[in-house]
C-alpha cells in the first residue's frame, strides 16, 4: 500500500522541540516480553539522576511530557517522587507500563502526585503469567480491566499499545473493534511493528570490530517470519475501520519513502465511529498548542471533544465527512445528538530498517529518543551503546555493502517507540 505524504502532515517535532522526553528509571522489568530491546544491566536509576535526567530534557528538549519507561517504571521504588518532581516543572508524567503492579490503590497515589496518564502494554506475547497461549483477542479481558480500573479513578489519559508480529498481524482488527466500543475510556491505540536482528547478520562497532551480536536482546538465532511494516498495519486497520484516515507521519532518517510513525485520530461516540480528524485538524493542534502553550502535543488534553469538534468541517475534509456522517445518523437514531462525541488516537510506528550498506534507517527526529552519559540517543538502539560503545552497523552475511536498498525489509531493530 503506497501512503501520499503529501496527504499528510508532516509533524514539526525535531531534536530540540519535541513533545516527548523518554526517560528509562529502571532497566528491571517483572515479565520478559518476546519485543523487548532492553536488558537488565544497571537496575533502578537513583532519584538524583531521575531528576538531573528531567532537568537535562527540560533545558534541551522542550517536552510537553516525560514518558517514564524502562524496564518496568512501576516497580521503582521512588515512582511517586519521580512523577511529582515532573509536575513540578510543568511537564506532564506519563508512564509506560504493562500494569502488572498497578493496584488500585496505586493509582490514586500516582494520580495524587500529578500523573497525567498511561500507555499501558499488552500483548500475546509477553507471557505473562496465566495469559500464555492466548488470542489478542482474549487479551482484550486484561485490556478492560485496567481500562475500567483507570476510567473509574478519572481525569487520566490512557494509551494501549502493543507489538505487531507476524503472527498476531491478523488478530489487530480485534484490539481495534474493542477500543472503539470502549471510545469514552480508551484514548488511543499504538501499534508497533516487531523487528528484530539476526544471526544472519554481521554486527561492526564503531571501530569496524566485529561484535557479538548474541548480546543484544533483540538478536534471534532463527526468524524466519516476514517482517510486518507500518502500511500492512494502516490497511488492515483501515480495512475494518474504513473511516480511519491518517493525518500526520513522521519519515525515516534516511530513506525518502519509509512511513515510521503514521498517526491518525477517530471521531465517534459509544454508538458509532463517524470518521477521523484530518491534516489540517491536526496541524492546527500542533501549530496552536506550541503558540498558546509552548510546546508541541503527543498526548491529547481532552478525549471528550463533544460535537464542537464538527464546528472544524469548513477547513477539514476529514471532519467534514465525519460531520455529515454524524448528521444523518442523527437523523435517523435522533437519541444520538445527546452522545457524548469523542476522539481516539490510532498510532502505528515501524522501528528501523537496516539497509544493506550497514546504516539504519531510523524515525526522523525520533520523539522517542533517551539521555546516556549526557548525550541523546534513539531508546531503540541504547543497549548499543551500553555494550559496545555506539551504534552498529548491521550487514547480511551474504549481502555485499554495494546492494541496491530493499524497501521496508531486513533486519532491524525491535522497536517500542
Ligand atoms: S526510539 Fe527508535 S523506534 Fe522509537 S521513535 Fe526513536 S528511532 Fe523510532
Amino acid at each position: 500500500m503506497t501512503i501520499d505524504k503529501r496527504e499528510l502532515y508532516r509533524f514539526p517535532w525535531s531534536m530540540n522541540d519535541n513533545p516527548i522526553a523518554w526517560l528509562e528509571v529502571s532497566d528491571i522489568c517483572n515479565i520478559h516480553c518476546e519485543g523487548c530491546y532492553r536488558q537488565f544491566m544497571t537496575g533502578h536509576k537513583s532519584l538524583d539522576q531521575i531528576k538531573e535526567e528531567v532537568l537535562f530534557f527540560k533545558r534541551w528538549r522542550n517536552p510537553d511530557n516525560v514518558s517514564l519507561a524502562g524496564g518496568e517504571p512501576l516497580i521503582h521504588p521512588q515512582i511517586l517522587d519521580i512523577v511529582a518532581f515532573i509536575r513540578q516543572n510543568k511537564i506532564k508524567p506519563i508512564v509506560l507500563t504493562n500494569a502488572l503492579a498497578l493496584t488500585p490503590e496505586l493509582l490514586r497515589e500516582l494520580k495524587k502526585a500529578g500523573l497525567a496518564g498511561f500507555t499501558i502494554h499488552i500483548d500475546s506475547h509477553q507471557g505473562r503469567p496465566g495469559w500464555v497461549g492466548k488470542s489478542e483477542k482474549e487479551h482484550n479481558q486484561l485490556r478492560q480491566k485496567y481500562a475500567d480500573m483507570i476510567a473509574e479513578v478519572g481525569g487520566l489519559y490512557v494509551v494501549f499499545n502493543s507489538t505487531v508480529y507476524p503472527s498476531t498481524f491478523q488478530e489487530i482488527p480485534d484490539v481495534a473493534a474493542w477500543a472503539q466500543a470502549n471510545i469514552d475510556r480508551v484514548h488511543g491505540l499504538v501499534f508497533i511493528t516487531y523487528r528484530t536482528a539476526t544471526e544472519s547478520q554481521v554486527g561492526t562497532d564503531i571501530t569496524k570490530q566485529e561484535v557479538d551480536l548474541t548480546k543484544l536482546s533483540y538478536v534471534r538465532d532463527k526468524f524466519d517470519e516476514r517482517f510486518v511494516t507500518s502500511p500492512e498495519v494502516y490497511r488492515i486497520l483501515q480495512e475494518h475501520c474504513p473511516q480511519l484516515a491518517a493525518s500526520g507521519y513522521l519519515g525515516g532518517s534516511i530513506r525518502h519513502d519509509s512511513i515510521k510513525w503514521l498517526s491518525g485520530a477517530l471521531i465517534g461516540s459509544r454508538k458509532a465511529i463517524y470518521g477521523s480528524v484530518g491534516k489540517k485538524a491536526m496541524e492546527a493542534s500542533q501549530v496552536f498548542h506550541h503558540l498558546f502553550r509552548g510546546t508541541y502535543l503527543a498526548y491529547m488534553a481532552q478525549a471528550r471533544i463533544g460535537s464542537k469538534v464538527f464546528m472544524a468541517a469548513p477547513f477539514d475534509k476529514e471532519i467534514k465527512k465525519a460531520a455529515r456522517c454524524w448528521g444523518r445518523d442523527v437523523l435517523r437514531h435522533p437519541g444520538r445528538l445527546f452522545e457524548t462525541i469523542y476522539v481516539q488516537s490510532i498510532g502505528i510506528i515501524q522501528a528501523p530498517d537496516v539497509m544493506p550498506d550497514g546504516r539504519a534507517d531510523m524515525c526522523d527526529s525520533c520523539p522517542d529518543i533517551t539521555i546516556h552519559e549526557g548525550q541523546f540517543v534513539n531508546s531503540c538502539r541504547l543497549d548499543e551503546y551500553r555494550l559496545f560503545g555506539g551504534f552498529l552497523s548491521l550487514t547480511d552475511k551474504q549481502t555485499s555493502p554495494d546492494s541496491p536498498p530493499h524497501p521496508q525489509e531486513g533486519g532491524g531493530k525491535t522497536g517500542e517507540g
